[in-house]
């Protein structure tokens, strides 16, 4: 027997969800199918708020409500360190650990020539933008520690090097090959007290 057709179609698109494999789309699909319609309108409802409510900050590329956000606005955050991470959800985890203190710069990725991802698919020229105008003397790279969080580290060391610019790169100590989301909140805080300068 197969399934009723919207079913099939909920779970195919829950299946285009990261990290939700097919069993797991048919179960929360047969949850869903199941449930009070007030409670699947709510969750719908939620969804598209949040989509329609959440965009990119133009200056560091958080997802925020406002442009710029909190972080580029909150002026007790130390404007001189700016701390460059892969993707928004890496604010998060950084933002957890409770010990930064300075402002962000997401990349939207890594250098990675195998997915065709280049420097110009990165937001590299924004950064560089912000270097002029913004009075930043560090920028922390909190990147991956795989091949290609280092390769995008030392790129980005070698084409922003400025003078009066320290770029330091966060402590191994990460889960090798992993991002910031799987690192505990202690980890994270020791990898960038113990942050090094990059040459
Ligand atoms: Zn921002």
């Amino acid at each position: 027997m197969s399934l009723p057709d919207p079913i099939a179609k909920l779970v195919g698109s829950l299946t285009t969800l990261p990290g939700i494999g097919p069993r797991s789309a048919e179960r929360i699909a047969m949850f869903l199918v199941q449930s009070e319609v007030n409670e699947v309108k709510q969750l719908a409802e939620a969804i598209l708020q949040a989509r329609e409510r959440v965009g990119f900050c133009a200056v560091c590329g958080s997802l925020t409500e406002t442009s710029p956000c909190g972080y580029c606005r909150d002026p007790r955050r130390e404007s001189g360190l700016v701390c460059v991470v892969e993707r928004p959800v890496d604010i998060f985890s950084l933002e957890k650990s409770g010990t930064y203190r300075g402002k962000y710069h997401v990349l939207g990725g890594k250098l990675s020539p195998v997915q065709g991802v280049e420097p110009e698919n990165l937001r590299i020229g924004e950064l560089e933008k912000r270097l002029m105008v913004e009075p930043i003397r560090e920028l922390v790279l909190a990147l991956g520690t795989d091949v290609e969080g280092d390769a995008t580290s030392y790129y980005l060391a070698q084409r922003l090097s400025r003078p009066g610019l320290t770029i330091t790169r966060i402590a191994h100590g990460l889960p090798a090959g992993t991002g910031l989301e799987f690192a505990d909140e202690l980890t994270l805080s020791r990898a960038l007290e113990g942050r090094r300068e990059l040459k």
